[in-house]
């Protein structure tokens, strides 16, 4: 088979792609995301995840923490309903209800407790995404066997069976340290792979894993395990700032919950936090981005029609 074409999507490709409520839909037709995110040691990042997962467009936002994080997302997104859990109950997490898609990750501490919940939402059969302090959990889990299938099964057949996708979002260090732990691959010839071939690194590494990669820093990539494969053309520099990542995890969860495929949700989830990141005052601070990604998305609709 050809190797896909690696593909930039523009204005009109993400105009096109992008949800948009029509009569008949309420909030739970328009998709409920859970949210699995921050600690007593980053409460913030909960916050900025769940900033993003509110303009992104899903109907309704379900946001699972500890009791810290959980005080700070009520305070600053009064709008969300959130469930408080102790660290690591999976039971608790999954008792919240119509869940369509799940991201986890921002600001978690990557331990045990950790290792528990990311088990538990493997075992679910809707669109998870992984980021920031998931990935070492999901790595980990990934080389010694998910127990979400009884007889240990590779954690890519597992993924394989899987219901649904995938959807891992590292930056350049965190893709390092995921194709280590899960793949046995050497980090720092990774990293010189990196610096060589981005696209084809980034494919060989979504292909062995069985999950759809976006692989964060300038000129974001996005790719499948079928080798399909995107460019993120917006952005500045000025992204690189704590916390803009976590901005990214909520917005791609919340188009997963709308119900794009794992390709398009990563890309016009890319899109749009890099143009709000061009029309975000500077110095850029995170919390800009939610603020300005409705401008983002009216400057898209009128770069498509126009
Ligand atoms: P994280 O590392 O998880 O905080 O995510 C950082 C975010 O900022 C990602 O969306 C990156 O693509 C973006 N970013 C970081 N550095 C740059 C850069 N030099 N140019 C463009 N985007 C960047
Ligand atoms: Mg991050």
């Amino acid at each position: 088979l050809p190797t896909p074409d690696l593909v930039a999507l523009d204005d009109t490709d993400v105009a096109a792609l992008l949800p948009e409520p029509g009569p008949a839909d309420s909030k739970y037709t328009r998709g409920v995301l859970g949210l699995v995110g921050g600690s007593d040691r980053y409460p913030g990042a909960a916050v900025l995840a769940t900033g993003g997962a509110l303009r992104g467009g899903a109907g309704y936002l379900r946001v699972v923490a500890e009791a810290r994080a959980a005080e700070h997302v009520r305070g600053a997104h009064p709008e969300t309903v959130v469930t408080v859990i102790e660290p690591g109950d999976a039971e608790a997490m999954l008792a919240a209800g119509r869940v369509q898609a799940w991201a986890f990750g921002p600001g978690v501490v990557p331990d045990a407790a950790a290792r528990r919940l990311l088990d538990a939402l493997i075992g679910t059969d809707v669109p998870l995404l992984l980021d920031a302090g998931a990935l070492d959990p999901f790595a980990e889990a990934f080389a010694a066997g998910f127990p979400a299938e009884p007889g240990a099964a590779a954690g890519r057949d597992v993924l394989a069976r899987r219901g649904a996708p995938v959807v891992l979002t590292p930056h350049e260090g965190e893709f390092a340290r995921l194709t280590a732990t899960a793949l046995g691959w050497d980090a720092a010839e990774t990293r010189r792979e990196l610096a060589d071939d981005r696209l084809g690194t980034a494919r060989r590494a979504a292909a062995a894993l069985g999950a759809t990669l976006l692989l964060k820093g300038n000129r974001t990539l996005i790719v499948d395990q079928d080798g399909a494969a995107r460019v993120n053309t917006t952005g500045t520099p000025w992204l690189g700032s704590a916390g803009t990542g976590d901005v990214l995890t909520g917005l791609t969860g919340s188009l997963l919950a709308a119900g794009l495929g794992a390709l398009d949700a990563a890309s016009v989830a890319a899109y749009l936090h890099g143009m709000a990141g061009q029309l975000a005052p500077r110095p850029l601070s995170a919390a800009d981005l939610p603020a300005t990604l409705p401008a983002a998305i009216a400057h898209v609709l009128a770069g498509a029609a126009g």
